[in-house]
């Protein structure tokens, strides 16, 4: 029998009860549905969402033209898998990727369906096409919850602990994080130091890093960082493996990151906002390089869905014809200027950092230590979500804010979530509001 719709405080026990803890919950809503840049719960409350879904709804919840796209292909062939016969949008796409994807020469491009399952794959085929076995990840960086994924990925808590033994020769660098005392030299000498001591580098395959750090913390790599990490790995002979798939479509006012330092690695993984919201993943790269592994190496029954592709296709039209990149600029002035704003007002917003529309903020005890503040996030959080508006945290102790705001917010919206989060601070940090932004006086 259908009864009224169930709140979320009852929904909420009833997943304590069905669904294992393991599974974080950054928020306690259940959300019914979503447009845009706004979030509806089964309560009827409104949120306007900074967090898209952890980075995937670039162009925004139910965006029309993708919501088109995905019934029209709908009617037509939801799944007969790659490997039994192929498909148009599979191969529509891939050209498409292979187009705009900043690698030397020639490009081809393997889809799948998640994250982790990319980061998979480009480690298979660096070490088919390279014949090495050793893979060089860095410190804070987050690569997947699979084996190898969480190999690579450099943070303990809570992503390793519990779950070793860990995929073997993999090792870990430390990646540039200037707040944090490693600058580009620091960066680069512990690259060095591990190829002195543990890594031979002419038996490594490939180097994997985040252009920008994304659970770690929201720190771009310097551009001089990556130029010389893509002319140490060529000098070694070793693949070079951009992880875009939090700082790629378009979040960082380029369709991807490495583009801002001007480099080209030789592969580069996507997912997340690739596909509007539909499980999608995709590994581009030098086209000799992703011939590497045999037919029937690579694969998965779900990999590159049509579905999945048709949405893609959609994405890239909206990115096109939107003017997108434009607006993760935008985007992206406002937010630092806004942070930046606070930051003079309290010592406790230790670092505002970010590139185009991927924007952090880190928060520590005070300015002189530089203590993680995971504690003073958590209050921004919460206040800013009982104010409307949904937030996430990134970092080593979850003391960064990091915004992953969908695009397409209108600027009326984009107002009114700074208010609150204006307020939102103001709250956390225990301060008077007296002449801070209001919701009511967003322009104050
Ligand atoms: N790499 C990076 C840089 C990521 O941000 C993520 C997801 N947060 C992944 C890999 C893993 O993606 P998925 O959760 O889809 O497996």
């Amino acid at each position: 029998m259908e009864g009224p719709v169930m709140r979320t405080s009852t929904l909420l026990q009833e997943r304590e009860r069905h669904v294992p803890r393991g599974l974080g919950a950054a928020h306690p809503i259940v959300v019914a549905r979503a447009q845009g840049a706004e979030i509806w719960d089964v309560d009827g409350n409104v949120f306007i969402d900074f967090v898209g879904g952890i980075g995937v709804m670039n162009v925004g919840h139910a965006h029309p033209r993708v919501v088109r796209a995905i019934q029209a292909q709908l009617e037509r062939l939801t799944h007969i898998s790659i490997q039994v016969a192929c498909y148009e949008p599979y191969i529509r796409l891939a050209e498409r990727l292979n187009a705009i994807a900043p690698v030397p020469g020639p490009a081809k491009t393997l889809l799948l369906s998640t994250g982790a399952e990319a980061v998979e794959n480009a480690v298979k085929i660096a070490r088919a096409a390279t014949g090495r076995s050793t893979v060089v990840a860095f410190g804070l960086g987050f690569h997947g919850r699979t084996l190898l994924g969480m190999s690579l990925t450099g943070k303990v808590h809570p992503y390793r602990d519990g779950f070793g033994p860990f995929a073997p020769d993999v090792y870990h660098a430390r990646f540039p994080y200037a707040y944090r005392g490693v600058d580009t030299r620091a960066a680069l000498d512990s690259l060095e130091h591990l190829f002195t001591t543990e890594a031979d580098p002419e038996r490594v395959a490939a180097v994997i890093i985040e252009p920008v750090l994304g659970e770690g913390g929201f720190v771009p790599a310097p551009p001089d960082f990556l130029q010389a990490l893509r002319e140490l790995t060529s000098r070694h002979g070793i693949l070079l493996i951009a992880d875009e798939i939090q700082s790629g479509f378009g979040r960082t006012g380029r369709m991807f990151a490495v583009e801002h330092a001007g480099i080209e690695p030789d592969m580069i993984t996507s997912a997340k906002s690739l596909a509007g919201g539909m499980p999608l993943s995709a590994v581009t790269g030098r086209a000799d390089i992703m011939d590497g592994p045999a037919p029937g190496g690579l694969g998965g029954t779900y990999a590159g869905n049509p579905l999945a592709c048709a949405a893609a296709l959609a994405v890239l039209d909206v990115f096109q014809d939107e003017g997108l990149l434009q607006r993760a600029e935008a985007i992206g002035q406002r937010l630092t200027g806004f942070f930046t704003d606070l930051q003079g007002r309290d010592p406790r917003i230790g670092d505002v950092r970010g590139l185009g529309a991927m924007v952090g903020v880190e928060l520590v005890t005070d300015a002189t230590d530089r203590a993680p503040d995971g504690e003073l996030a958590a209050r921004v959080v919460a206040a800013a979500r009982r104010r409307g508006l949904l937030l996430l945290t990134a970092g080593s102790s979850g003391q960064v804010i990091r915004v992953l705001v969908p695009l397409i917010i209108p600027e009326e919206l984009l107002d009114r979530a700074l208010a609150i989060l204006s307020e939102a601070f103001t709250e956390a940090l225990g301060q008077p509001a007296d002449g801070l932004m209001t919701a009511a006086n967003p322009k104050a």
